[in-house]
């Protein structure tokens, strides 16, 4: 027997998902989410929780990370839960010369894009972050970074939705679309067929996958990523703590006379949980969905970040977690309505930038849906027609 009909069927309960659902339930829509797995089970349950917006591409990413890190600071409030939130600040150690130059002019961009940001010296840095290494030259600070529970934002978007109305599915897999002359009728799934016009592709990773079922091509590559996980430690750092070489390793940037890359696409991000425990990241790599990082990834982590925080090299790890960021190639999400396929939306593609553009996001989708206008003009950029979109382009 079929499932009542939905006005909209959800594929993917991570935090995109769940974000969007809350918002289209919110509007009084017939909202249904599945997940092959549960909330949190896909990468906003393994990733760090960062919302930065100084290391974000000056321009339309930089943008949509400002107008949802203002969304932020009510979010809780609205979800009426516990998401632990803390607009604490954020920085980005410099360890060479050639980074500091890279540094320089990249704040000069961050400040005509209007974030607070500024350059400390050795001592001011120290000042801030007292575990820094002493060769750390220096490190950028802005106190409009903050960060948040991804696990605890993912679990009170579900809760949310579902108070709104929306019901959600665990263990349920898309299977296919079911569609008559390029219009959908329904899914079908793991357990059974549900009747609907619309449907969103939200499986942040996998959307490469999902939209293959469907028939459309959705450039999504997963990125794989390693974090480290120690046991309950007393407050090692403030706010989030990031390094150049991972703010231009994101970016590409070039970096004239930069010092040989770490290996795996390491790049420092480090944060320290409300109970303690220290999220040691990560790695950037093209793997396809193995979650088996070999050992020396996980060496490598460990030894860069203790180069920049010494302290770290007495801390016990206890476990490793692997997530796949969703690749789009340009930093930027797909979030689109497509014509071949009428009533098929894609929200996915946020990369490492998820948990930072979560609550704009919901709101997007929900305004592709009613055709409301309630957040900045973002969509027309976000189409799979753009040029700078190319997920291949670090996966060869
Ligand atoms: C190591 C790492 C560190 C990161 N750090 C940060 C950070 O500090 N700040 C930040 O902003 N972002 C960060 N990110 C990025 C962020 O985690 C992601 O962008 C975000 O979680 C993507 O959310 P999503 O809902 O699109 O995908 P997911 O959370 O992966 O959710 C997709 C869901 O779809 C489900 N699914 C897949 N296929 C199907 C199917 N056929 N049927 C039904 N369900 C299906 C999956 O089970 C999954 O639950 C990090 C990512 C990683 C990997």
């Amino acid at each position: 027997m079929n499932d009542p009909t939905a006005d909209i069927v959800v594929i993917g309960a991570g935090v995109i998902g769940t974000s969007a659902a809350w918002r289209l339930a919110q509007s009084g829509l017939r909202v249904v989410v599945i997940d092959s797995m549960a909330p949190g089970a896909g990468a906003s349950g393994s990733c760090d929780k960062a919302i930065y917006l100084q290391s974000k591409r000056p321009g339309l990413p930089m943008r949509m990370a400002v107008e949802s890190r203002a969304m932020y600071s009510t979010l809780s409030d609205e979800l009426d839960a516990d998401i632990e939130f803390a607009p604490d600040g954020g920085m980005v150690a410099i360890e060479t010369e050639s980074q500091l130059d890279f540094m320089k002019r990249f704040i000069v961009e961050q400040k005509k894009a209007g974030i607070r940001v500024e350059l400390l010296d050795r001592d001011q840095a120290r000042d801030h972050q007292p575990a820094l290494a002493e060769h750390v030259l220096g490190a950028s600070y802005s106190p409009d970074d903050a960060e948040v529970n991804p696990l605890a934002l993912n679990a009170a978007l579900a809760d949310a939705a579902v108070r709104a109305g929306a019901r959600i599915h665990r263990h349920r897999e898309f299977l296919e679309v079911i569609a008559k002359r390029g219009r959908i009728e329904g899914v079908s799934t793991s357990t059974g067929v549900i009747p609907t016009r619309m449907v969103i592709n939200a499986a942040g990773p996998f959307a490469g996958q999902v939209g293959e079922r469907a028939g459309i091509s959705t450039p999504i590559t997963p990125r794989r990523g390693t974090i480290l996980i120690s046991d309950v430690q007393p407050r090692i750092v403030r706010g989030n703590l990031l390094c150049a070489q991972y703010v231009a390793a994101k970016h590409l940037a070039d970096m004239p006379g930069a010092d040989e890359p770490p290996p795996y696409g390491i790049g420092l991000s480090l944060g320290q949980t409300a109970s303690g425990t220290l999220l040691v990241g990560g790695s950037r790599e093209f793997a396809g969905f193995d979650k088996r990082p070999p050992r020396d990834v996980m060496t490598a982590i460990a030894t860069h970040a203790g180069r920049i925080v010494p302290a770290l090299k007495n801390v016990r790890i206890i476990r490793a977690m692997t997530g796949f960021r969703p690749y789009t190639g340009d930093g930027l999400p797909i979030i689109e309505r497509h014509d071949e396929l009428d009533g098929w939306i894609t929200a996915a593609g946020h990369e490492g930038d998820g948990i930072a553009l979560t609550p704009i996001t919901g709101v997007l989708v929900r305004d592709l849906v009613t055709g409301e206008r309630t957040a900045g003009d973002y969509l027309p950029h976000l189409s799979r027609a753009r040029s700078t979109l190319n997920p291949r382009k670090q996966a060869s």
